[in-house]
């Protein structure tokens, strides 16, 4: 009998989990823990991960990333997938245009759906170092407009998701008349859905459930706010802008 090879093991989690996790640093000890995602088939597919788990150390940890997409992301895409059922027609729907009329579905799917669209869109505005790049020179402008300042709009995105209270998300949004705003939303609710109070396009958006830092800040919300804000895409944020409002 062969013994696996450290690069067979690799190349093994690899077949479980996506080429994301070549070269992750996850014993096997805590990949138990982690599991697998929940099996699922429909329209709707967990987002590969961008970059491997632990490429946001050391800001955000590798367990925690991987609890989180695998566990938390991946039950919202397999029970938002189970409401096929009843809503034959999300299959013909982006998640986006779900999030844009989600009263005409259930809690399931305003829940689920929120889920899934609030962590693709998780994962893609944080990056590993050396490709966070820096704000466009448009969205800055926007941002010195609507905030006064680029250190103004951080302190106040520090507020607003530091403050929310309970479960939620916080958010850097483009609003249908091309104005910026900083808002926060309970649950898995976003500011594309026909609910909320103030609706516009997200560009930035962080998890402020407990799930998100809670193993490495407790409950230190403040400290994972800051360490999360030094992972920012802002390749990815400016491009979301480029693109401007889709509602
Ligand atoms: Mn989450």
């Amino acid at each position: 009998m062969r013994l696996p090879t450290r690069r067979n093991f690799l190349l093994s989690l690899t077949a479980l989990f996506g080429a994301s996790l070549f070269g992750s640093r996850l014993n096997g000890r805590a990949l138990s823990a982690v599991g697998t995602p929940p099996a699922t088939t429909g329209p709707f597919q967990l987002t590969e991960m961008p970059y491997g788990y632990a490429e946001l150390e050391p800001h955000l940890d590798e367990l925690t990333m991987a609890i989180h997409h695998v566990r938390h992301h991946g039950g919202q895409v397999a029970n938002l997938n189970r409401e096929l059922e009843r809503f034959p027609r999300l299959a013909e729907l982006s998640i986006e245009e779900v999030m844009k009329q989600v009263s005409t579905f259930n809690a399931s799917v305003r829940n689920n759906g929120g889920g899934h669209y609030n962590h693709d869109i998780f994962w893609r505005v944080m990056a590993p170092a050396g490709q966070r790049g820096e704000v466009s020179a448009p969205l800055l402008r926007a941002i010195e407009r609507d905030f006064g300042s680029f250190e103004a709009m951080r302190e106040r995105f520090f507020q607003v998701s530091g403050g929310h209270f309970g479960s939620g998300w916080g958010w850097l949004i483009l609003k249908p008349d091309g104005s910026l705003a900083i808002t926060s939303t309970p649950n898995q609710d976003n500011p594309l859905m026909d609910i909320v109070a103030e609706r516009g396009t997200p560009l930035l958006g962080i998890d402020v459930w407990e799930h998100a830092h809670y193993l490495a800040f407790q409950n230190r919300r403040g400290a994972y706010i800051a360490q999360w804000w030094q992972t920012v895409n802002w390749n990815k944020v400016s491009e979301l802008y480029a693109r401007g409002s889709i509602l």
